[in-house]
């Protein structure tokens, strides 16, 4: 099942070159396929130019948000958390109908400032939201809690076996997720239960965003620890 990968980021990167590494055919969907590929200066947060590392990972296509929702039953959804809604219209309800929507994004709104607020929050999540804009989608929450590096090489912490989070409605997207974390390295995979629980997950980004500062390090996980 070849994932396909809403977001030109970091994130949208780093999962595309991981799922390309494990075999499965990866295309990167967004808005312009045009103005992304001729982008020339560094991204915001010092990523190379997309060219460049298109160059460096030949194997991964671009594509309309659109044109690459067409093609696969798994789409993550890797876009701002203020633009994936609009993202994901723009990829069409029709195509995103029934397949498993993976969403890693965070709801993290700079309007005010730093740091970010979240909003959605506390009574709604933005992985709510897009699973009301998209009925017929099997929307999964996972990966948001953690660095692009760390979702897809948890081993590089000293500590492996720290903690990945799951929500979402539909058991056996969930079940297929699970699967594809085990294969990037995950082996404490936590279902939080229903897409509602999704706010939880959320709500940890403040947390993890004054750990980041704290740390001065995005190199960090949580690990949830059982009474015995
Ligand atoms: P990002 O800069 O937050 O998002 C880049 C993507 O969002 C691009 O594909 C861009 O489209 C799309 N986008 C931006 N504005 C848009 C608009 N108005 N309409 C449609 N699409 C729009 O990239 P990121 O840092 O990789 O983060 C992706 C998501 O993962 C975010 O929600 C973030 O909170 C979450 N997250 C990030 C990390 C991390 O390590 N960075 C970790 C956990 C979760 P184009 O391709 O057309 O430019």
């Amino acid at each position: 099942m070849p994932p396909l990968i809403l977001g030109t980021g970091t994130v949208g990167r780093t999962l595309a070159a991981a799922f390309s590494a494990l075999g499965h055919e990866v295309v990167l969907g967004t808005r312009d396929p045009g103005a992304t590929a001729g982008r020339t200066s560094p991204e915001p947060m010092g990523g190379t130019p997309f060219r460049e590392w298109q160059a460096e990972h030949g194997g991964i296509g671009l594509e309309t948000f659109a044109e690459a929702a067409g093609r696969s039953a798994l789409v993550v959804n890797a876009t701002n958390g203020a633009a994936s809604l609009a993202a994901l219209a723009a990829a069409g309800e029709a195509r995103l109908a029934t397949k498993i929507l993976v969403d890693v994004s965070n709801p993290l709104d700079f309007s005010q400032g730093m740091p970010p607020v979240l909003n959605p929050v506390n009574t709604d999540s933005l992985a709510e939201r897009i699973q009301r804009a998209f009925p017929d989608a099997r929307v999964v929450k996972t990966l948001n809690t953690m660095n692009a590096g760390i979702m897809v090489d948890p081993g590089r912490l000293a500590d492996g076996d720290h903690s990945v989070f799951v929500s979402g409605d539909d058991p056996a997207a969930k079940e297929t997720v699970t699967g594809l974390l085990r294969a990037l390295g995950h082996r404490d995979i936590i279902d939080l239960g229903d897409i509602t629980t999704a706010r939880g997950a959320e709500m940890v980004l403040p947390l993890w965003l004054r750990l980041f500062g704290a740390l001065g390090t995005p190199d960090f996980n949580f690990k949830i620890v059982r009474g015995g």
